[in-house]
């Protein structure tokens, strides 16, 4: 479902939901998602982090006020409680549980994904509330695809040493790219989340100006989606 500003959709049980690129990229997203969401879920309150590309893990109990708490994902255990993350680029990762009992939001970029900010996300879910890997539902929201993130030749090294060479793809010239998403769910997989509940959109942030911000394609004057998942009440 297309609103207008966001798009609305399901992660499992959980609604799931991603702003579009606005004609204004310095006004505050926040505040653009708390007025749609209380078109549809009156009430709702925001948690978000000051995301740092790490893999802190932070379990938001209620809504959160500045200064934020640095972290790089978000889960939260109770309805009326979205939890969310800003990307320009990097692959927001929102995940919910076949038990409608949690929902959890993940800002995978370059460097969370090298250090495996997913696992980090994964297993804290399973030690903090008993839910394995394969009770979740997983949406990777929009993130710059293979076709346009290119990286340096030591980056490319670094990552094919880590995590094997089938996420860095060669160009022709020997320029370097890096399929970010496919890794993303390499790394799902890996944990036990079960491919068919993982949902990709093959949607390139620098492919799709018209819908949406890219860092790499705009530089620091890009603006920022936000994606978040709730338990509605
Ligand atoms: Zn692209």
């Amino acid at each position: 479902m297309n609103g207008s500003g966001w798009e609305i959709f399901r992660v499992g049980p959980a609604l799931g939901f991603i702003t579009r690129r606005t004609g204004n990229a310095s006004s505050d997203p926040i505040a653009t998602v708390r007025k749609l969401l209380e078109k549809i879920a009156p009430g709702t309150e925001i948690a978000r982090v000051h995301q740092v590309h790490g893999r802190e893990v932070h379990h938001a109990e209620g809504p959160t006020s500045f200064p934020y708490p640095r972290a790089d994902a978000l889960v939260a255990d109770r309805s009326g409680l979205a939890v969310t993350v800003l990307t320009a680029d990097c692959v927001p990762v929102l995940l919910a549980d076949d038990g409608s009992r949690l929902v959890g939001a993940v800002h995978a970029g370059r460097r969370g994904v090298m250090d495996d900010v997913i696992g980090a996300a994964l297993g804290f879910v399973e030690r903090r509330f008993g839910i394995p890997p394969a009770d979740l539902h997983v949406h990777l929201g929009p993130a710059i695809g293979p076709c346009c993130y290119e990286v340096s030749a030591g980056l490319a090294e670094d990552f094919t040493r880590r995590w094997g060479g089938n996420f860095v793809i060669m160009g022709e010239e020997g320029q370097s790219r890096l399929d970010l998403p496919g890794l993303v769910i390499e790394q799902l997989k890996r944990r036990g989340v079960l491919r068919e509940r993982i949902i990709l959109r093959n949607d390139c942030t620098s492919c799709n100006l018209d819908r949406y911000y890219s860092y790499r394609a705009e530089g620091d004057a890009a603006g920022r989606h936000v994606s978040g998942v709730l338990l509605k009440p």
